[in-house]
């Protein structure tokens, strides 16, 4: 039997390696940072993680995880409601909540679980789901899950979400939902023209913030603080596992009645495992961190100005951003791929983007900052991308 399932896969896997899409992972051998270390020794600088705060190796989180490793074991070998829930866990879902102004948390494995477990207790065949067409694969596949009636509309397009809204009047409830940051482009969901359209269709609005948490907004509250909508928005999921440290976790916030029921019928908060104690712990204290002071995202803020004009003053096509994505675009796939491979020799870690994880012809390399880049390692960046845009021809100057 596995004989011709074995060459199917073989087929599978030399067709997506001819399409020039298979994906292959470079080893790292240092803790995750500005600068890392690869598997042949060589350091370079990463401009490609989402360690927006720089917090993935830093020393406070370090100490407080271990200190959770010490007082509440290495795993709880348990869902939630058996005997999975330890009095840390319980401050994390506080923590959180405080974060964002919202009523209550419920944590989840990761971002994915949040996503998937969170339209199905809700919705049925009578709502509406609708959906920006650049949303996450994991909200995507919620959607799926639930039976609810599905709407998309085009990105951040406030004509067709209404043309959407209206088309769904009949239906019960209507739930719009979006990214806070979209990942390839940086730009950021139009929350507020999305809030007055929620209110004048009388629709819900949930906001994935993976992206924009600890990033947007003068003190990194995401993307309701930039709006000024702390509050009033009634679903925003994220990840622990980008600018809040880097480690794993995800979690659903918002209004007190839908958190309960989540806790009731989400499939993967009642099916799958806590979050390790540690992380629980670490958790706690980055937020902590986050209330004493937005050194960090001040820092960060700066190094996203400084990068996108000095490459811009390159002479270098810069998506409009309004997180600490830049995407350096170049629309030709392979000389995407070739600028990301002569920058590495430079010692510069990026990764170019194109068809079909972009639109096609709008290839690009996409560009991460962080807090814990300094200007010397920005401008080594910098440096580099014009000695290779030159090579390439793609800047003149
Ligand atoms: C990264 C990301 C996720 C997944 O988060 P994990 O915690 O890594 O599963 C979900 N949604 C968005 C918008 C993301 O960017």
């Amino acid at each position: 039997m596995y004989q011709d399932f074995k060459s199917h896969l073989q087929t599978e896997l030399t067709t997506i390696e001819q399409a020039g899409l298979y994906k292959k992972e470079r080893i790292i051998i240092s803790p995750q940072g500005a600068k890392i270390r690869v598997q042949d020794g060589k350091e370079v600088l990463n401009f490609c993680a989402n360690n927006y705060l720089g917090l993935s190796n830093n020393p406070s989180l370090i100490e407080a995880a271990k200190k959770g490793l010490d007082t509440h074991g290495y795993g709880v070998s348990s869902v939630r409601f058996i005997c999975g829930t330890q009095d840390i866990h319980k401050q994390l879902e506080d923590s959180i909540a405080r974060f964002f102004g919202t009523d209550d948390t419920i944590l989840y494995a990761a971002c994915f679980d949040a996503n998937g477990g969170v339209f199905e207790p809700l919705l049925n065949e009578e709502d509406a789901i609708i959906s920006d067409s650049l949303n996450h694969a994991s909200i995507i596949d919620g959607v799926r899950l639930c039976k609810a009636q599905r709407y998309r509309y085009a990105n951040a397009d406030m004509d067709d979400l209404e043309t959407q809204l209206k088309t769904s009047q009949a239906q019960r409830f209507r739930l719009i939902v979006t990214d806070g940051v979209f990942s390839m482009d940086g730009n950021v969901a139009p929350l507020d023209k999305i809030y007055e359209l929620a209110k004048k269709y009388n629709a819900m609005v949930m906001v994935d913030e993976s992206h924009s948490a600890g990033v947007v907004g003068t003190t990194g509250r995401g993307v309701t603080e930039r709006f000024n909508l702390r509050g009033q928005i009634e679903i925003i999921t994220g990840t622990l596992g980008k600018a809040f440290g880097g480690a794993i976790g995800g979690f659903t916030t918002g209004k007190k009645e839908i958190i309960e029921l989540l806790r009731q019928r989400s499939r993967p908060y009642l099916f799958s495992n806590s979050i390790p104690p540690m992380v629980a712990a670490a958790g706690i204290r980055m937020f902590e961190m986050m209330d004493e002071t937005n050194e960090l995202q001040d820092r960060l803020h700066e190094n996203t100005l400084y990068f996108v004009k000095s490459m811009k003053d390159a002479g270098f096509d810069i998506k409009p951003t309004e997180s600490a994505i830049c995407a350096v675009m170049l629309y030709d796939a392979k000389l995407s791929q070739d600028i990301a491979t002569r920058l590495l020799e430079e010692g510069i870690y990026v990764t170019g983007f194109y068809y079909p994880v972009v639109p096609k012809d709008q290839a690009r390399i996409r560009v991460q900052i962080s807090a814990a880049h300094d200007r010397e390692q920005l401008d080594k960046c910098i440096t580099a991308f014009t000695k290779v845009g030159k090579e390439f021809g793609v800047i003149t100057k």
